[in-house]
């Protein structure tokens, strides 16, 4: 027996890849035996497996989640002149697209429970350049598909769902990648579903944007050497393709361990009388966090289990120091990045967004924590002040 506490990373990709070596290994093998680097076989096997875990029709596969963004509203026709409503609160990719083809985002705040989009304030944000509406499935749980949907129906808008934390996630038994018009996937290496690289895909039931993103992400070629169309190199790697093609039958089964751990957290901080509501912040009950909801009808995959604190950047201190990983996605709110000055907000437009950004901090959560782990990080937040 041992007294030296154990070390908690943030995230431990090895324990999957152990599990699973000998049939990755035979996979990379077998790619590269082929020589078949390119697009090819596995890919198109990766597409329709994609698109049938997801209930939808077709799937792309490019080179990332930022790119599937990108050619996923290229396809569209989204460009100068058009307004995209989104978050504030996301990975910068999601606002990035939206610059990078020309077109102008529009914030709307976050409900602070959730961290998605607050779907009764997207109305007011609605112009008559408005072209669509990108929701984020934050950490793995999904926006208000419904109510986003009744609204891009009402003004006649297109609904692109970044998915790219949420692969699995479901509303209502649905899962996220169905409900728009395009759905945009990401297999960067801390996702839920991640690749041994960048890779990402689109997910659509429109067999026309479909074959529009499947040409665009080739220089926009068909037949080749002949271009209808200004795409790019947006193409996903065979090796890339053969790797998820092995890990994708078992990420039902990764989502509930994920699930499990939350579950246990929430058990343990309950336990140790840690809990708190938004409320209750700043009123003098020190230590305490704030958990995640599940909200109504969704299945969470928690890509991150995020939980919000009065003192975040001191406790995020006190845990390093007790070797338990803990990360801030994100430190600043979107609208008030340098990059991202022109469009014009400033401090105070998105509270929820911001308070977020001051105060959020996620815990380990990935599928090999052991229980022990888990434990020691609710110890370590306990023993904070
Ligand atoms: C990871 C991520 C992306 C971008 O995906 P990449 O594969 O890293 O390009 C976009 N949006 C969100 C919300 C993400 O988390």
């Amino acid at each position: 027996m041992s007294d030296t506490p154990i070390t908690v990373p943030l995230l431990d990709l090895k324990p999957q890849y152990q599990a699973l070596a000998a049939e990755l290994d035979e996979a990379v093998a077998r790619v590269v035996q082929s020589q078949y680097f390119i697009l090819g076989p596995e890919v198109e096997g990766l597409e329709a497996e994609v698109a049938h875990y997801c209930g939808a029709e077709h799937a792309v596969g490019v080179s990332s989640g930022t790119d599937a963004l990108i050619v996923a509203m290229m396809a569209m026709g989204i460009g100068p002149g058009d307004e995209v409503i989104t978050t504030p609160y996301t990975f910068f990719g999601t606002v990035g697209s939206i610059v990078r083809i020309g077109a102008k985002p529009v914030f709307v705040d976050i409900e602070p429970d959730s961290f998605n989009i607050d779907v009764s304030k997207i109305e007011a944000a609605i112009t008559d350049k408005t072209r669509a509406i990108a929701p984020v499935h934050l950490f793995g749980q999904m926006a208000d598909m419904r109510a986003i949907n009744r609204l891009a129906r009402e003004h006649e808008l297109l609904v692109i769902e970044d998915a790219a934390q949420a692969i699995g996630a479901k509303q209502n038994g649905r899962r996220a990648c169905s409900f728009g018009h395009m759905g945009c996937l990401s297999f960067f290496p801390t996702k839920n579903l991640g690749c041994f690289g960048d890779g990402g895909m689109i997910v659509t039931d429109d067999a026309d944007y479909a074959q529009i993103a499947r040409q665009l992400r080739n220089h926009g070629m068909e037949p080749k050497y002949y271009h209808a169309r200004v795409g790019g190199n947006f193409r996903l790697d065979a090796l890339q393709a053969a790797v998820l093609r092995i890990k994708l039958p078992h990420l039902d089964s990764w989502h509930e361990a994920r699930r499990e751990n939350a579950a246990l957290y929430r058990k343990l901080f309950k336990e140790a009388g840690l809990v708190r509501t938004h409320e209750q912040l700043g009123t003098g009950l020190e230590g305490g966090v704030v958990l995640p909801p599940e909200t109504e009808n969704n299945y969470h995959i928690y890509n991150q289990f995020v939980i919000y604190s009065d003192q975040r950047d001191a406790l995020m201190q006190h845990m390093k120091a007790n070797n338990v990983g803990c990360e801030i996605y994100y430190p600043l709110a979107l609208h008030e990045q340098e990059c991202f000055r022109l469009l014009g907000y400033f401090k105070g437009d998105f509270p929820n967004a911001e308070r977020a950004a001051a105060h959020s901090l996620a815990l380990p959560i990935y599928p090999d924590l052991s229980p022990d782990m888990i434990q020691r990080v609710v110890e370590v937040i306990a023993s904070f002040n």
